[in-house]
This record gives C-alpha cells, sequence and structure tokens, in this order.
C-alpha cells in the first residue's frame, strides 16, 4: 500500500524513516540534518561505524529519538543528466525497500530523494520513486509494506497526488 503526506519525516510513527544521506554518511543540511537534529548525537556515532555507503545502496541504523525505529540512509545521485542518475535515484527506492524487507519491517517513509541539494527535476523524481515503490510491492507482496511519500513541500505533494492516481 502506498500513502502520500505533506509534512515533516522527522514526525513519522513508522518502522523505518529514510534519510536522503550523502557518500560519507555523516550528516548533512536538508532532510539529512533535521533527522539527525531530531533523533540526537547517538545516530552519528552509529552512523561512523558504516564507513560511508556507494550511490543507490542503503544502511540501516536505530532510530534514536525518533519516533520512527530505525533510520534507513540511501544516498541519491547528484543530478548530471546522465542516464546513470535515473538508475540511481530507482535502486534508492528499491535497496531500501528491500533492506526494510530484510530486517522484518512493515512501514517505511521516503523524502523525496536528490529533489534538493542534488537537484534531480522533482517531476521526473517523482516517476521514478512511484514506479519503483509500485513495482517493489507488486513483486513482493509477502512483504506486506506500507509505504508512505513524505512530500516537504507543496509542489512536490502534488506531484505526488498525480503519481497516486495514475
Ligand atoms: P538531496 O541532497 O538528496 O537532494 P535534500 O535534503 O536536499 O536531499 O532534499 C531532499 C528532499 O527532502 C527535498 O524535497 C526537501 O524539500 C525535502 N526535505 C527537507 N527537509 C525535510 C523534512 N524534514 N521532511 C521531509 N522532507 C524534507
Amino acid at each position: 500500500m502506498i500513502k502520500i503526506i505533506q509534512g515533516d519525516i522527522t514526525k513519522l510513527v513508522v518502522d523505518a524513516i529514510v534519510n536522503a544521506a550523502n557518500n560519507s554518511l555523516l550528516g548533512g543540511l536538508g532532510v539529512d540534518g533535521a533527522i539527525h537534529q531530531a533523533a540526537g548525537p547517538d545516530l552519528l556515532q552509529e552512523c561512523r561505524e558504516l564507513h560511508g555507503c556507494e550511490t543507490g545502496q542503503a544502511k540501516i541504523t536505530r532510530g534514536y529519538r525518533l519516533p520512527a525505529k530505525h533510520v534507513i540512509h540511501t544516498v541519491g545521485p547528484v543530478y548530471s543528466g546522465s542516464s546513470t542518475d535515473s538508475q540511481l535515484l530507482r535502486a534508492c527506492y528499491l535497496n531500501s525497500l528491500s533492506l526494510a524487507k530484510q530486517n522484518n519491517l512493515h512501514s517505511i517513509a521516503f523524502p523525496a530523494i536528490s529533489t534538493g541539494a542534488y537537484g534531480f527535476p522533482a517531476k521526473r523524481a517523482a516517476e521514478i520513486a512511484f514506479a519503483a515503490v509500485k513495482d517493489w510491492l507488486k513483486q513482493n507482496p509477502s512483504a506486506k509494506m506500507e509505504v508512505t511519500m513524505c512530500a516537504f513541500d507543496n509542489a512536490t505533494f502534488q506531484l505526488y497526488q498525480k503519481e497516486l492516481a495514475k
């Protein structure tokens, strides 16, 4: 099941929220900064032990002071206009969902990965995100995964409404 909301992902009560992190996993601006701020310093401590993350891959930590039990850190592509951007963005969604399944989680919330500082065009990113999530859910019905697509701004929320209706 997919649902959409507009708001702050750090407030969501789910098994895992996804962080749009950078390769270092040592924190940054945007949603990454908001998640570290809300989770507290223990999150950074655990992230240091992960030794970074490749673009398109995902790693899991506990959620600490967040209402979410876990954080799945994934690294979106910095938009360059090449065709690998789309594949890497799709991989972020698929690998995050598979990691959630491996950890027996049943609810996950995603921010609009790569559409902030990393410059991915929001409409194309929304299309890729929804296609990836729908494909994964179709292929993994036994996971019983509840997916929340969290838009921060209203423009993204409107794109998500269109994608959900498709
Ligand atoms: P990236 O570096 O992957 O582009 P950003 O954090 O810059 O990551 O932006 C990704 C998306 O996350 C943007 O659409 C931004 O508006 C959104 N965002 C920023 N803060 C939050 C938050 N607290 N909750 C949900 N989404 C957020």
